[in-house]
């Protein structure tokens, strides 16, 4: 902790610094030294010490138990399931990527270490949501991206969390699904899926993947009636295929490129 609050002072410092010598630069430079910190900074704050963060967490899981109370006043010719991401929807890593903002090292650098130290602890209210479900007798797929070689850390991970219906059968994890559809598709070819919660777009549909910005906004738009109804989203700041969206079609990138198009992404009062 020590270690931490020492980075973050120099951090200020730093940055303080920076400003002070930013005197005499152009305004689009300064805002460019501004804008230049490490990027999961504000997220990983965010995301450990706001109440917001932990409002949105216990709202997401709420309005998913009111829409199981809907459901369970239906009959459905197959049997009911519901489909839950890992990260950021079950899991919360952002001590990790904490970590990144301190070591300067982005994901996956670590993360499987992460996942096997056993330290991750749960989204607040995620597991309440699931005993609950699990009760009801809904069947339950943990449907994650991470690597397959992760599969047997992955499990541990979820067994020992606590989690009901924690086994081999309802963990499904990337193979060469990397939009997640096919493992939807499966799934609701044996089941009814009555939800699916996921802080990624991805976890949804997967012509959120490798799509620009404007695409996803649209499909969003074509799929309005289903948030909150059938497809519950939690806040995820730190990452999520939305970056990528940022990059795409541009090839690759160098770091001051990369930070160049965030900028002139930004829409501000002056354009
Ligand atoms: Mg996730």
């Amino acid at each position: 902790m020590k270690k931490n609050t020492s980075f973050l002072f120099i951090l200020i410092c730093t940055t303080i610094l920076l400003s002070s010598c930013a005197r005499g630069l152009s305004e689009r430079d300064k805002l460019l030294l501004e804008l230049n910190e490490p990027e999961y900074l504000m997220a990983a704050l965010w995301q450990q010490t706001s109440s917001e963060y932990r409002a949105l967490c216990y709202q997401a899981f709420n309005v998913a138990r009111d829409r199981i109370h809907l459901d369970l006043m239906k009959e459905w010719p197959k049997p009911r399931a519901v489909i839950i991401d890992l990260d950021e929807t079950l899991v919360f890593n952002s001590p990790y990527n904490a970590s990144g903002v301190m070591k300067e090292q982005n994901y996956p650098q670590e993360f499987y270490e992460w996942i096997a130290s056993g330290k991750a602890t749960l989204i607040p209210g995620a597991k309440e949501f699931l005993e609950y479900i699990n009760k009801e007798g809904y069947e339950i797929f943990y449907v994650t991206n991470r690597r397959d070689e992760s599969t047997d850390i992955t499990l541990q991970q979820i067994i020992d969390l606590g989690v009901p219906q924690a086994n081999s059968e309802h963990l499904l994890m990337r193979g060469t699904d990397h939009t997640k559809q096919g493992r939807r598709d499966k799934v609701a070819e044996e089941y009814v899926v009555i939800l699916y919660i996921g802080d990624n777009c991805v976890d949804f549909l997967g012509d959120f993947y490798n799509a620009s910005i404007e695409e996803r906004k649209g499909v969003v738009v074509r799929n309005k009636e289903k948030w909150g109804r059938n497809f519950i989203i939690l806040p995820n700041p730190m990452h999520g295929s939305w970056k990528k969206a940022l990059y795409y079609g541009k090839g690759n990138l160098t770091d001051a490129e990369k930070l160049q198009l965030k900028i002139d992404l930004l829409e501000t009062v002056d354009e």
